[in-house]
């Protein structure tokens, strides 16, 4: 089967894969609770007649793949399950059945086109030599992250490369159905800053004989934003605004407590490093000059996605190849957010690179994570058709390896 056929098929299949789709939209589950989902997926896997289906926690699936073409590699394809606490107002006919949770960060789409995958694989099990283990992942939008756990139960010991994809609506009509690629930073990390200031409160008119925590909490979130200014390098991302301040008292009186915190991001690990380093250093300082006891809990949180090279390369080629090379974008800056696939390659250190679909919207542009956010589903075959071309331009490289 040419590349080609690759996307022919995936168009084919596109009516069924646009059922799964909104049968996921309307029936979305946070992280750690994705029972009816999982045991969806693994009804249409059985049907598929994939060859072997695994549960390594209570949500995720786990299915594989075996080439008929002799031994081989072994490539991961991973999506994520999981919906977000969001009251959806999309208006959309098969919209959220369960009230507060929407599928509003695309893992809908990500599902039915992975397992729109699965089928296409599972058909095409003689056009490959070695294994596809497709890795649904629970919990990807709660932090700690289904990744790391299915980290630790062994899930990357026996693949050599992972891919990963995520939808992203878009406002421009020409750009829909574009898959993107990076080499390098993809995505950044989200590590979580709490901060606890305890002073000695009391009679505002008597600020000398107290410990004030709001003045030493101000001067330590100015101090934070100093870092990027003067600790990091100037051609590195590092921001860490501060998105919640609590403090609550009288107007004439000294309050004993303020917490306060935010989320630190950057795509490079050793800044990240900095960035860990710096707030321990400065709550220290503050602490001393204020005399109040200054209580930093720094949580390592998502690492940045680093896509790997050749990898990324093969895969943008096996994409061209499939859907055209009109449809492929080599994209300059990295994304914005955080995504728990760099704990795949973190841990395990084999290769992995995450793409963007670029998914339109369906009529009204939002962004994700916002309960208006929607997606052109004419979308999905052109994902389908860029990781399943990826996968098996992958194992054909390198056959009884
Ligand atoms: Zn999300
Ligand atoms: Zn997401």
């Amino acid at each position: 089967m040419s590349d080609n056929k690759i996307l022919k098929r995936a168009n084919e299949l596109f009516e069924e894969i646009r059922t799964i789709r909104r049968d996921v939209h309307k029936h979305p589950e946070l992280g750690y609770h994705e029972n009816r989902t999982s045991a969806l997926i693994k009804a249409k896997l059985r049907e598929y007649g994939v060859d072997n289906i695994e549960q390594p926690t209570p949500t995720s699936v786990v299915a594989t793949i075996v080439g008929r073409k002799g031994e081989g590699k072994t490539i991961a394809l991973r999506t994520d399950i999981d919906a977000l606490p969001i009251n959806e107002e999309t208006g959309l006919e098969f919209a959220s059945e369960n009230d507060g949770v929407m599928h509003a960060c695309g893992h809908d789409f990500h599902v039915s086109m992975m397992l729109g995958n699965a089928e296409m694989l599972s058909e095409m099990r003689d056009e490959f030599c070695g294994r596809v283990k497709i890795i649904f992942q629970h919990s990807e939008d709660t932090q700690p992250g289904g990744a790391k756990e299915l980290v630790a139960k062994g899930v990357m010991e026996d693949v050599d490369a992972i891919v990963g994809l995520h939808v992203l609506p878009d406002e421009n009509p020409e750009e829909y159905g574009k898959v993107c690629f990076r080499s390098g930073p993809m995505t950044t990390s989200a590590d979580l800053v709490q901060v606890t200031v305890t002073g000695l409160g009391g009679h505002s008119s008597q600020p000398h004989l107290l410990h004030d925590p709001v003045l030493a909490a101000s001067q330590m979130i100015v101090l934070l934003q100093q870092i990027q200014a003067r600790y990091t390098d100037a051609n590195e991302t590092a921001i860490l605004p501060i998105t919640y301040i609590r403090g609550d008292s009288a107007i004439n009186v000294v309050p004993e407590r303020v917490e306060f915190g935010g989320a630190a991001r950057t795509y490079n690990n050793e800044v990240r490093k900095v960035i860990e380093d710096q707030v321990y250093k400065i709550g220290r300082g503050v602490a001393e000059m204020s005399g109040c006891t200054v209580d930093v809990n720094y949580v390592k949180g998502y690492a940045p996605v680093i896509n790997d090279k050749e990898l990324t390369a093969l895969s943008r080629v096996a994409t061209a190849d499939a859907i055209g090379e009109d449809r492929v974008i080599d994209l300059e800056r990295p994304m914005n957010f955080s995504e728990d696939f760099s704990a795949y390659s973190d841990v395990s250190g084999k290769p992995g690179t995450f793409m963007i679909l670029k998914a339109g919207n369906a009529g009204h542009y939002a962004p994700l994570h916002n309960p208006a956010s929607t997606l052109n589903e004419e979308t999905i075959p052109y994902g389908m058709a860029a990781m399943v071309a990826t996968a098996i331009r992958y194992l054909n490289e390198d056959c009884s390896a």
